[in-house]
């Protein structure tokens, strides 16, 4: 009967296929699909989170016919869900009953709470990676789906990012500056992550960090957490970025070399972004924008270390907290006392420093998510990444921790251990850094690897706490 499975599957290629989104507590979604079998899993996921933007769904499942779950994340199991469905549409078709939907249950989602969407009705020309995002209809009230990028940027470019639109949820993490919450904005519907940060300030330099952050409008690289404004409220400023559901790689255990290698590459890529406008900057000193770039090229350097390192369910990855504006770097650091143990020995030393220094933080987070642990046995760190200084001397004083040979490749070894040069200049330049082997090895533009381990880290992480 192996006919079974394959013949319906080239016979229905063509044909409309409806999948029904159910919705924990509160009925289901109509998504119509124009060309089914060529369907991914990363298109289904990408539906469910514009069905419920709230919710960061990592995998789904469907009914067999005793009504057992089955759980589907990856393109195998999705290819095995439709075979399995398209073979009960045929046996439908023979008796001549209705052709039910193919019913999904997202999973590990959150309900929808005052979203109530029953009967949305979602409508795709086709499976949207083959034709980009898909097509909403156009009966849709204006909020109830995400809005595109680009649409949501020019809504907050014009000014109106404002508190009375925004609605907190759940708090994301406390850094050393502030706590970082998941927000949703309404007008957009889109969810944000809205970092806050308490800042006894003047009205003057209040005005200074918003004109020094207007830069952040102009960073346009996907390797760069996306920034949709900032405002102050009395002694607090808030700001504005995407949301990213897989969160920062510091709570992440030992990251495989295979992710760790992909996860490399992205960072190098928004590393080298973010160099290159201090570098294109410095060169446009004498221009018009003279007093903007003049502070960006004074500004601190990336904030490189794992929880600025944030990843999505999509499999991207996106640098966050750039120094980009000196007078909040300031400010934060007046309230705020240690030294952040990824820095490199010239800078907890007190001397001057550069790009080269940015290489250094890149290897000692990069060895760290090897591990699984800090790189350097004698520093314990507990909460944060700042520390007393004396406690940081060792990184002065002794040579720098390898990583075991025999435990990880060759390539990754050599490039920890050259970004870890206790000699800034010794350490490579970017471009050296983007043709390094371990980087040019996993420089393919495989999302997937990623995406499918941010999945099943969030979901293992879900099942450990237990029903939300
Ligand atoms: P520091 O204050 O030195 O930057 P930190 O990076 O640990 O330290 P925050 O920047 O305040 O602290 O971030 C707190 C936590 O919030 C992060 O560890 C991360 O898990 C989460 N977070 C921050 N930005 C986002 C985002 N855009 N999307 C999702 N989670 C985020
Ligand atoms: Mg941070």
């Amino acid at each position: 009967m192996l006919w079974l499975a394959f013949g319906p599957f080239h016979a229905m290629e063509n044909q409309m296929l409806v999948i029904r989104i159910k919705i924990p507590n509160s009925g289901a979604v109509d998504w119509t699909v124009h060309s089914g079998p060529q369907l991914l899993f990363r298109d289904v996921l990408d539906v469910i989170g514009q069905v419920l933007p709230e919710a960061t769904t990592t995998a789904f499942e469907y009914e067999d016919e005793d009504g057992d779950r089955i759980t589907v994340r990856s393109d195998e199991e999705m290819k095995a869900m439709l075979s399995y469905y398209y073979s009960t549409v045929m046996e439908q078709q023979v008796n001549g009953q209705l052709i039910e939907p193919l019913q999904i249950f997202p999973r590990a989602c959150k309900p929808p709470g005052e979203r109530n969407i029953h009967g949305l009705k979602v409508n795709t020309r086709a499976g949207p990676s083959q034709h980009g995002s898909p097509a909403v209809s156009d009966s849709l009230p204006s909020t109830s789906l995400k809005k595109s990028s680009a649409e949501l940027k020019k809504i907050l470019a014009n000014g109106q990012m404002n508190e009375q639109d925004i609605r907190y949820r759940d708090t994301l993490g406390h850094g050393n500056g502030g706590t970082v919450y998941k927000a949703y904005h309404v007008p957009s519907g889109k969810i944000l992550a809205v970092k806050v940060i308490l800042l006894d300030i003047t009205l003057e330099l209040q005005k200074q960090i918003m004109s020094e952050l207007e830069i952040l409008y102009k960073c346009d690289s996907s390797y760069i957490i996306g920034f949709y404004g900032a405002f102050f409220v009395e002694n607090r400023i808030s700001i504005c970025t995407e949301f990213m559901d897989g969160g920062s790689l510091d709570v992440y255990r030992k990251i495989p070399e295979n992710v760790l290698g992909r996860i490399a590459v992205a960072v190098v890529k928004g590393l080298t972004y973010l160099w290159s406008l201090k570098i294109l900057h410095r060169d446009l000193i004498e221009m018009i924008y003279v007093k903007v770039l003049h502070k960006l090229s004074n500004a601190n350097n990336a904030d490189v270390k794992p929880s600025n390192m944030l990843v999505n369910t999509r499999g991207q990855v996106k640098l966050c907290d750039f120094g980009v504006s000196t007078q909040l770097v300031n400010s934060i650091a007046k309230t705020y006392v240690g030294t952040n143990a990824y820095m490199a020995p010239e800078r907890i030393s007190g001397e001057q420093y550069g790009i080269h220094s940015d290489v250094w933080s890149l290897g000692i987070s990069f060895m760290e998510l090897a591990l699984g642990r800090f790189p350097y046995p004698q520093i314990q760190k507990n909460q944060g990444s700042l520390m007393p200084l004396q406690l940081l001397q060792c990184i002065v004083d002794e040579d720098s921790p390898v990583l075991p040979v025999g435990e990880f490749s060759e390539p990754f070894v050599h490039f920890i251990t050259q970004c870890m040069r206790k000699q800034p200049k010794e350490r490579p330049a970017p471009e050296e850094l983007m043709g390094h082997p371990f980087i040019v090895q996993f420089n393919d533009g495989n999302a997937t690897v990623l995406s499918m381990w941010v999945c099943r880290a969030l979901e293992e992480r879900r099942s450990q706490q237990g029903p939300p």
